[in-house]
């Protein structure tokens, strides 16, 4: 039988996910590429939050809930609970106001113990266990590419980066290191996130926009319960979002800027005043949360944003063998195994029938680049 060999470029969550659901199939062999590291950007610093049916006032809202489906199956089939922090959770969004205000109400202060009960203005439950769910998306990311591995068909290589894919008299014919190298494929996936706007005459409509992270420990144990905040302070709004983790860890994450995307992961520059506004949110919507240990992370990545706002995922325009699978902004985590098992359908059946007709057509990147 002959095989088909697909790079992949970009070792993400949508990588992973693309690498993951291709590696099952009989005659497909994958070489992954990745510049710097797996999950060194966005992939491995983002919250991992997942939600059911956030999207469904958007043409992709069956992208989200495939994929939401897909992350429940993940977990039983590797063991996701124990290897990458899988569980299903409680989620809301708080209005907090310190000072003047009144505490809302008992009722309020005994769901939220762990949170400055006075300053709740409002509370909302946005989620539960049946519909919001959470990931370590490092540890996702990386169980993904390892079980795709133990397939013996899929090769992962670091160190040198993808600079430009061959392609002649329109064909597709593989891709171009940093070093030189070539490496011949039939297919090219473009999974490059906030990079795939930079490879040469492409011109991908897709951009970067930075955002800071902390992660600590936490005096006490929290509950599953994951937090959209806003915090009204004097003159100003803040959205932190707080989601706490099974290893006794919680993660919270701030507002993007507007800092350049640099020429690789490993140049990301983490403001150090950024992070300092995201520990003083904490202690003003936690005041008794963090014990004052060292934070286990302070970290800064970019999240892949497309010009329209939607992610791409399908066959370039004018070449059919170069797939993009990019741009999924604030849900890649949550939304990458939908787009992995997509591209997988697109290379070994020739068309998509995992999410409906109408996710297809907007994710579609015809006349879009
Ligand atoms: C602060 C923050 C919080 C988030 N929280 C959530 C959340 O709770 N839930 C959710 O669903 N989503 C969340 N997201 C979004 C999610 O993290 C991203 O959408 C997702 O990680 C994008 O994955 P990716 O694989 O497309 O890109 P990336 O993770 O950026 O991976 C792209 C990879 O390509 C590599 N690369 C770049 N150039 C080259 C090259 N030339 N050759 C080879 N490799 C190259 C990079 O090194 C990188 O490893 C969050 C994002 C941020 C920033």
């Amino acid at each position: 039988m002959s095989s088909k060999h697909i790079i992949v470029i970009g070792g993400g969550v949508v990588g992973a996910c693309a690498t993951y659901y291709l590696s099952r199939n009989i005659g497909i062999r994958v070489t992954v590429i990745e510049k710097t590291g797996v999950a060194c950007n966005a992939s491995g610093k983002a919250g991992g939050f997942l939600a059911y049916n956030w999207s469904d006032d958007t043409a992709i809202g069956d992208l989200s809930r495939k994929s939401f489906k897909l992350h429940g199956e993940l977990a039983t089939e590797l063991d996701g609970e124990n290897k990458y922090g899988y569980r299903k959770v409680d989620t809301y969004s708080v209005l907090y106001q310190g000072g003047k205000s009144k505490p809302k109400t008992k009722q309020d202060m005994d769901v939220m113990a762990w949170i400055d009960a006075s300053g709740i203005r409002h509370m909302e439950k946005l989620g539960n266990m049946t519909d919001t769910a959470q990931v370590h998306p490092r540890l996702f990311t990386e169980t993904l590419f390892e079980t795709a591995k133990q397939t013996g068909n899929v090769t992962l290589r670091t160190g040198f980066g993808v600079s430009h894919v061959i392609i002649d008299d329109d064909q597709i014919h593989g891709v171009q290191l940093d070093n030189g190298e070539i490496i011949n494929g039939d297919s090219v996936v473009v999974c490059m996130g906030a990079w795939s706007g930079q490879l040469p005459t492409l011109h991908l409509p897709i951009d970067g926009q930075r955002a800071h992270s902390i992660v600590f420990k936490p005096q006490n144990p929290v509950p599953a319960q994951m937090l959209f905040t806003t915090i009204l302070d004097g003159t100003r709004t803040h959205h932190p979002e707080v989601y706490p983790r099974p290893d006794g860890t919680v993660y919270m994450c701030g507002a993007t800027d507007n800092t350049k995307l640099p020429s690789s992961a490993d140049q990301i520059q983490v403001d150090s005043q950024a992070i300092r506004e995201l520990e003083r949110l904490r202690d003003t919507l936690a005041p008794e949360l963090y014990g004052g240990d060292k934070l286990i992370a302070q970290q800064a990545c970019y999240l892949p944003v497309s010009e329209d706002g939607t992610p791409f995922v399908g066959p370039h325009p004018k070449y059919k063998q170069l797939i993009i699978a990019a741009g999924h902004s604030c849900w890649g985590i949550l939304q990458a195994p939908a787009t992995g098992l997509m591209i997988s359908e697109l290379i070994v059946n020739d068309r998509i029938s995992c999410v409906d007709r109408e996710a297809v057509e907007a994710l579609d990147p015809t006349n879009r680049c």
